[in-house]
This record gives C-alpha cells, sequence and structure tokens, in this order.
C-alpha cells in the first residue's frame, strides 16, 4: 500500500503495520535530495552520487520516520548469505559483508538498499525478533530468506508458525529476463521452479517475489501470514530506481524496520 510521510512516498505492509511495537518501510526514491540518476532519495554512494547528498537522505529519513541516524545499520551487499547478527555485544560501527541483518536489540533500524532485487522483512512477534534480507537471483538461489529464517530460530528461539514475511517491491516479472544458464541453476535447486520462470516467446522470465514467497511456505511460513508488494521497480520509474532499466547507473532505495524503543 503506497503512503507518504511529509514527500516521502513509501510501500507499508499492512500485516507488518497491526504490531504497535515496530517500524518499517519501503522507501521509495521520492522526498530527498539527490539530482540526476540519483533522483531523488537515493542511500547508496556505489554509483557515484555525494556524499552530503546520501548523509542528508539518511538524515531526513531518519527523522520522519522517528529512528536515530547513527542507529541506521546496513552491510556491504555481496549476493551470498552470510546473515549479520546484532546483539548487546555487537559493535555497530564496524561495516560487515552480508545480505540478512537479525536482531532483536530496540530502537535499532536494519536496512537494505535496493534497485530490482527483493527486500524482505521478517517479524517475530512473540519473541519480539525482526529481521531484513536483500535477495537478488543470487541470493534467492542461495535461498538466503530461509537461512535468515533459520538463524531467527536458533538465535532468538523464532517458530515459523507465527512469523510474519513482506515482500517489498522488486522487478516484476513483466521486465525481468534472465540468461538460460541462470535457468538451469535454478532447475538444478528447486524441483518446483515452473512456478516462477516461464517461457514467453523465447525469453526467460524470472519472478522473484514467486520464488521468494514460495521459498518462504517451503520454510513453513503461513500464506496467510506473507505478503507481497505489486510494484515493479522496473515498471514504476516514478517511485522506484531500477538497476537494469536505468543501465547499471543507479540510486538505490531503502526498505527498513525497526524494534520501536
Ligand atoms: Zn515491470
Amino acid at each position: 500500500m503506497l503512503k507518504n510521510k511529509e514527500d516521502i512516498k513509501y510501500i507499508a505492509c499492512p500485516k507488518l503495520e497491526a504490531y504497535a511495537a515496530t517500524s518499517h518501510a519501503f522507501l521509495t526514491r521520492t522526498g530527498g535530495t539527490s539530482g540526476g540518476v540519483f533522483s531523488s532519495l537515493n542511500f547508496d554512494l556505489r554509483d557515484g552520487d555525494n556524499e552530503s547528498n546520501v548523509k542528508y537522505n539518511k538524515t531526513k529519513a531518519a527523522k520522519v520516520f522517528g529512528f536515530n541516524p547513527l542507529n541506521l545499520i546496513t552491510v556491504n551487499q555481496v549476493h551470498g548469505d552470510n546473515i549479520f547478527i546484532i546483539d548487546k555485544k555487537t559493535p555497530l560501527s564496524k561495516k560487515v559483508s552480508a545480505d540478512a541483518i537479525i536482531t532483536n536489540l530496540k530502537g535499532i533500524a536494519i536496512a537494505v538498499l535496493t534497485a530490482d532485487c527483493v527486500p524482505i522483512i521478517l517479524l517475530d512477534p512473540l519473541n519480539t525478533a525482526i529481521a531484513i534480507v536483500h535477495a537478488g537471483w543470487k541470493g534467492t538461489l542461495k535461498k538466503i530468506a530461509q537461512k535468515t529464517i533459520l538463524s531467527m530460530s536458533e538465535k532468538f528461539g523464532t517458530s515459523v508458525e507465527t512469523l510474519v514475511a513482506a515482500i517489498g517491491p522488486c522487478i516484476g516479472e513483466c521486465c525481468y529476463n534472465v540468461a538460460e544458464s541462470v535457468v538451469k541453476l535454478f532447475k538444478n535447486t528447486f524441483p518446483d521452479y515452473k512456478e516462477f520462470i516461464k517461457l514467453e516467446k523465447s525469453d526467460w522470465k524470472l519472478d522473484l517475489k514467486r520464488a521468494n514467497y514460495i521459498q518462504l511456505v517451503c520454510a513453513g511460513l503461513l500464506k496467510k501470514n506473507i505478503w507481497t508488494a505489486n510494484h515493479c521497480t522496473s515498471c514504476r520509474k516514478d517511485l522506484f530506481f531500477s538497476y537494469r532499466r536505468d543501465n547499471k547507473k543507479t540510486g538505490r532505495q531503502m526498505s527498513f524496520v525497526m524494534i520501536n524503543k
């Protein structure tokens, strides 16, 4: 559901909104200060935006959504399956390489940056623990979402029956052609790959949202506890950065979740 706070448009998951102890948002590209291809709410320096713009955007999002910018935790996303576990002993100043973050600490906004890949938020309402996942096709293939759930179970005693998941905006199958070599990799790992990969004329189309939805169901989540955003980052240039559409030079939108203080 598209909403706005001040001039920042964002997508919120109604299932997560039902839990007042947490805050979350899948931010769009609107309401920031960056220009050109980074216009305007860009959170990443990778493709050459300047530091002061990104800092302004972080500070603004923090103010609008009510978290301390110093407690905004992102990771160096590497399309792997490493999970960053944040507990009381974790030093927050050091940037680690990972593609998912989990915590049960209050006031820590855990976030991923995306421009086509899928951001996924997980909430364990019983143990008040949260996770955020970055899954492109490589992370999806490595089952990063499933591994994050396992990590939550080990660390916080999370049970999948009560876990709530929100699959955020990413590139849709309408715009996501993949090479046959990628299809083969999925074929080898997912017996039900035909549920999310289709041959259309001569193009292989990958539905990342569906692939991750199936992965969550296979992990044991109840279908009623999974919500999926319906926007395609490539189709909606007005709302989202898209790595593919913008020829690999673009900004990154942020998605975050936090246990409120
Ligand atoms: Zn599309």
